[in-house]
């Protein structure tokens, strides 16, 4: 595709770019960027914006680039930067060459500011913190014009200077711009474009010790790097003014900014803040333990990344703020799993069965499909013998009507095996099942009767003396309600699910996943999808349940008819 061509428009973003390319503002170039602060961990929102950033540069034959809005060194570190760049990468997207850095532009920002100066448009304000507050007034009362405002220029060129070489301390002195005090818009009133912090950067170390607000870094960045269409939430619409006129002021290139609506789920708080607070304050064992809505929590839960995307893709983008429910994002996943995840044999809550009729040294390889959705994916041999497990729950002693799994005296079929049927039920002092006796058919093999006859319902099982013991991570929603920041009383941490996590050790999988390796994906038959965990050792493997088999967006989506 050329840069000229225009697709139809599904959203406003896209009908704002077509536009311009039908006008020739940007002579028909795409250019975007996305641009995080390395404050901390990427979460499923930046995700979105990635996808959108990205994915709006590649349909219209443009680029994007990778820029760290890295203009506060208080909070900023390079684990972050390594772990976005990570983070992006794995969702599939490619800056080439364009990673770029705010800091980069330390210097130029700085002639910028000296040019303003110069044109009598910023000035050096010596009003404390909270002098500075109260002079800006509120929402309803207009602020009022510091006392530093008409200082002669050539006196703010000289402490601007000082400010850079460090003479003043932090709080002692910012450059502000000169707009108006009174405006509607609070942004616009006489907005800080300088301040004073003596703390290093993890880029420019000890270089700097003034540093631009992110309003004076973000639109001239944009400008320095030809970025057209700078993509945003909605929160800095009430910036743009500021961001157009710095750019008008300054006289250099001038994207075009286009705010969107943020996105958020159910049961996730989404803020970096609140995020590092479940890490600090011990909620979650880190920034990338699977409950969270971070990237690497995604990942290493078992999400793919086409899932995110195409979930990101289906939420679209939107001018106004709402609510995408947790099940949209887990309904693409399974349909991404579904395709591509090799289905394997696990037993998460073991119960022993003896089949007395099986020969006691006997061990025959089923052949079992790897994956019903994917020829290609072939068949793999499964080890069945004389003795088995089966999940705890697929046996009841007592069945109500409906239940039509193993009880006694009934047959059912054995996945890629045989019929068996229950004989006796062992119970340990206490009277808990600790082990039941079946018989087997062997004309059954393979899973069909010669007769014809059937069976009700199919279980998954493994060979106890073959299986492979594992830990599994089962895990709920962090949240016990979809809002968890919504109560005016009560901190969101108020709601955090006690239950999130339940460890189950040992559950027994197939001997095919010995080789299994951290980030690998399957199908655990009935029972769900999982991943395995980086703290997997060579002794034992360790799963995460990425989500449930049962489509609980489906359901949802009916319940709303
Ligand atoms: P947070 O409050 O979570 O820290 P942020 O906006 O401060 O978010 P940045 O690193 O500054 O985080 O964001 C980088 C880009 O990602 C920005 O363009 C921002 O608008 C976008 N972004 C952040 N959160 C979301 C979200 N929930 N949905 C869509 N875009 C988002
Ligand atoms: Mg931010």
């Amino acid at each position: 595709m050329t840069n000229n061509d225009t697709k139809p428009a599904t959203d406003f973003i896209r009908s704002t770019i077509n536009a311009h390319n039908q006008s020739g503002r940007f002579g028909g170039r795409v250019h975007t960027r996305f641009p995080p602060e390395p404050n901390g961990y990427l979460h499923i929102g930046h995700a979105f914006s990635i996808c959108l950033n990205f994915g709006i540069a590649e349909e219209y034959g443009g680029l994007c680039n990778l820029r760290f809005d890295d203009t506060n060194p208080a909070k900023e570190e390079q684990e972050y930067i390594d772990a976005i760049i990570e983070d992006v990468r794995w969702l599939g997207f490619d800056w080439d060459d364009r990673l770029y850095f705010a800091s980069d532009y330390f210097e130029q920002l700085y002639d910028y500011a000296v040019t303003l100066i110069k044109d009598g448009k910023a000035y050096v304000d010596q009003l404390s913190p909270d002098e500075i507050r109260e002079y800006r007034g509120t929402l309803t009362e207009p602020g009022k014009n510091s006392p530093y405002r008409d200082r002669p220029i050539e006196e703010n060129l000289a402490l601007f200077e000082k400010m850079r070489n460090g003479e003043f301390g932090e709080g002692e002195a910012v450059l502000r711009t000169k707009i108006d005090m009174a405006s509607p818009n609070i942004n616009m009133r006489d907005p800080v474009m300088y301040r004073v912090l003596h703390t290093p950067h993890p880029r420019t170390g000890d270089a700097w010790c003034i540093y631009p607000m992110y309003d004076f870094a973000h639109g001239q960045s944009d400008s320095i790097e030809r970025v057209t269409h700078s993509l945003c939430s909605l929160e800095y619409a009430d910036h743009r003014p500021l961001y157009d006129w710095y750019l008008d002021a300054l006289g250099i290139f001038h994207p075009q900014q286009i705010e969107f609506a943020r996105l958020n789920l159910t049961y996730t708080v989404m803020s970096k803040r609140k995020l590092r607070r479940l890490v600090e304050e011990g909620h979650v064992s880190g920034w990338d333990d699977p409950r969270m809505p971070t990237i690497s929590g995604h990942r290493r839960r078992g999400y793919t990344p086409e899932a995110i995307r195409n979930f990101c893709a289906d939420v679209g983008v939107s001018r106004s703020n709402g609510v995408v429910e947790i099940e949209m994002l887990e309904y693409h996943l399974r349909q991404h799993l579904n395709k591509t995840s090799p289905r394997v044999m696990a037993v998460l809550n073991p119960l022993r069965v003896v089949i007395e009729n099986y020969p006691d040294d006997l061990t025959e390889n089923m052949e079992a499909v790897n994956n019903p959705e994917d020829e290609a994916a072939g068949t793999r041999k499964v080890p069945f013998s004389k003795v088995l497990y089966i999940e705890r729950d697929d046996f009841m002693e007592d069945p109500p009507k409906k239940f039509y799994r193993l009880a006694p005296g009934r047959e059912v079929r054995l996945r890629y095996a045989y019929f068996i049927t229950c004989t006796d039920v062992i119970k340990d002092d206490d009277g808990n099942i600790i082990e039941l006796r079946c018989t087997y058919d062997p004309e059954t093999r393979g899973g069909t009767a010669p007769d014809g006859r059937r069976v009700k319902a199919t279980l998954h099982w493994v060979s106890a003396e073959h299986a492979l013991k594992a830990e599994a991570r089962l895990y709920d929603r962090l949240f016990t309600k979809p809002n968890p920041e919504d109560d005016s009383e009560q901190d969101f941490t108020a709601f955090i699910n006690p239950d999130s996590l339940e460890v189950r050790d040992p559950i027994y999988v197939e001997p095919s996943l010995a080789d299994a390796q951290p980030g690998d994906r399957y199908q655990f038959e009935r029972i769900g999808y999982f991943a395995v965990d980086p703290d997997s050792t060579g002794d034992k493997l360790v799963f995460n349940r990425t989500v449930g088999l049962r489509d609980s967006w489906a359901k949802l989506q009916k319940q709303k008819k």
